[in-house]
């Protein structure tokens, strides 16, 4: 204290004898702290079931400003077009049915007694198949984050000893595990602090993924105001993304699309599966938009003449079967048979006893039902409008561009629809 005041004495002192003896000087200009000009990141986006004609009922000024400084288009998903295997093509830019995930809910006769679900998902044996950009991104020393994206739990490339955890494979560097009830606004919250972080440990690439409009569109159908609502939220929740990147001083370029689009269902527009085909010749694995089986052995051929073909609303074939176009029938992990409803109509085990869900898909990925957002923004894109329609499989090699990484080698897809938006 004594020694302070002292001081400050002192300094007063010799600034009034300044005064005094010498004439004023201009003030000095207030030095701020250097501000640090950042590096575009890159940052994935996907908003779940969201159907880029949801764009035009005028509650979402967020993403239509995005679009309107970047590109936009109607993206075809791929077959089948549910949740999981969309989000891992977008990520891989294979097909389902190369790429490994071929639905939300697989069997595989090299794991005999376990079955994949959504919950349960983490054995990277599932995953293996197709390599995901945040890979090939950490291994080029792209250092990235997942604030969820299925898939991104795994350690991609290993493998998991049964009731052991995994051993070898690559995660990326930061992700959490996927909980429905961290919010929009948490799972915002939470990418802005990483990107607060110095530049060393900062991602360079990110991804973002929002639940809330598809369980929306699930429960109260495509065209309802709660929906609408949903899509209004989330628009909102970009909104608070793009603010505090602004907020930041951090350019992006923000990649936003949709696994998958929805389609009206009803309980009138339900086939009950038992009334078509035998209950003892088959095992149902899957139901819904479409329906997968297993053959009771030595039942094929009642099956067969049951299910095969086409019926009213539906039609069936033999995995080998299934037309060409919807690139599906290859893996093993697809059951011997397989059933596809025309969009809005259901498969059920049985005739339904509620009123069940008002939306759904998993149909035909080229139902316009099911078309899928996309829209990308940034430094890196040119202000081009309205693309036209292109498949899911082109969204991987647009990141890779953006990540300067090579162009795949082995992927479904390429960057043939972006190349005028990204050229120099
Ligand atoms: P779908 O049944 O095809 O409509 O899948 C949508 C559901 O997938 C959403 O309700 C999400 O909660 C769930 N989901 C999305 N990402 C993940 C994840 N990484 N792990 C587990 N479930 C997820
Ligand atoms: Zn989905
Ligand atoms: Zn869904």
């Amino acid at each position: 204290m004594r020694l302070s005041s002292r001081l400050f004495a002192a300094v007063l002192a010799a600034g009034l004898q300044a005064c005094v003896t010498q004439p004023v000087a201009a003030p000095k200009a207030v030095t701020a702290a250097p501000v640090e000009v950042r590096a575009p990141v890159t940052i994935l986006i996907s908003i779940d079931g969201f159907r880029p004609d949801y764009r035009s009922r005028g509650v979402t000024p967020h993403l239509d400003a995005l679009a309107a400084r970047g590109i936009s288009a109607a993206m075809r998903p791929s077959f089948p077009s549910k949740t999981f295997p969309n989000h891992w093509t977008l990520v891989t830019g294979v097909r389902p049915d190369r790429n490994g995930i071929v639905s939300n809910a697989m069997e595989d006769p090299g794991l005999p007694g376990v079955k994949f679900t959504m919950a349960e998902s983490q054995d990277p044996f599932w995953w293996n198949a197709a390599e995901p950009i945040w890979v090939t991104a950490e291994q080029a020393g792209i250092r990235s984050a997942t604030l969820f994206w299925p898939g991104s739990e795994v350690a991609w490339g290993g493998t998991k000893p049964k009731d052991k955890k995994p051993v070898g494979g690559t995660r990326v560097e930061d992700w959490w595990p996927y909980h429905i009830e961290i919010s929009a606004q948490q799972r915002v919250a939470g990418a802005i602090d990483w990107l607060r972080r110095p530049a060393a440990t900062r991602p360079k690439f990110l991804t973002l993924y929002f639940d809330t409009v598809d369980t929306a569109g699930h429960t109260y159908g495509p065209d309802a105001p709660e929906t609408t609502a949903a899509v209004a939220a989330v628009d909102a929740t970009i909104g608070d993304l793009v603010a505090g990147l602004r907020a930041l001083g951090q350019p992006a370029n923000l990649v936003i699309v949709a696994d998958h689009g929805m389609a009206t269902t009803s309980a009138q527009r339900t086939i009950a599966i038992d009334k078509i085909a035998d209950p003892t010749d088959y095992r149902i694995f899957e139901s819904g938009p479409f329906a997968s089986f297993y053959p009771v052995a030595g039942h094929e051929a009642a099956l067969e003449k049951a299910l095969l073909g086409r019926h009213a609303h539906f039609e069936c074939w033999r995995k080998a079967d299934i037309p060409a176009r919807l690139h599906y029938g290859t893996n093993p992990r697809i059951p011997p048979y397989f059933c596809l409803a025309e969009a809005g109509w259901l498969l059920a085990k049985t005739t339904p006893t509620d009123a069940g869900g008002l939306g759904n898909h998993g149909y035909d990925n080229a139902a316009p039902e099911m078309a899928a957002l996309f829209i990308a923004s940034g430094p890196a894109i040119k202000p081009l409008g309205t693309l036209p329609p292109f498949d899911n499989v082109d969204v991987a090699p647009l990141l890779r561009d953006l990540l300067r990484l090579p162009a795949g080698t082995t992927l479904d897809g390429d960057d043939m629809p972006f190349r005028a938006a990204l050229a120099k």
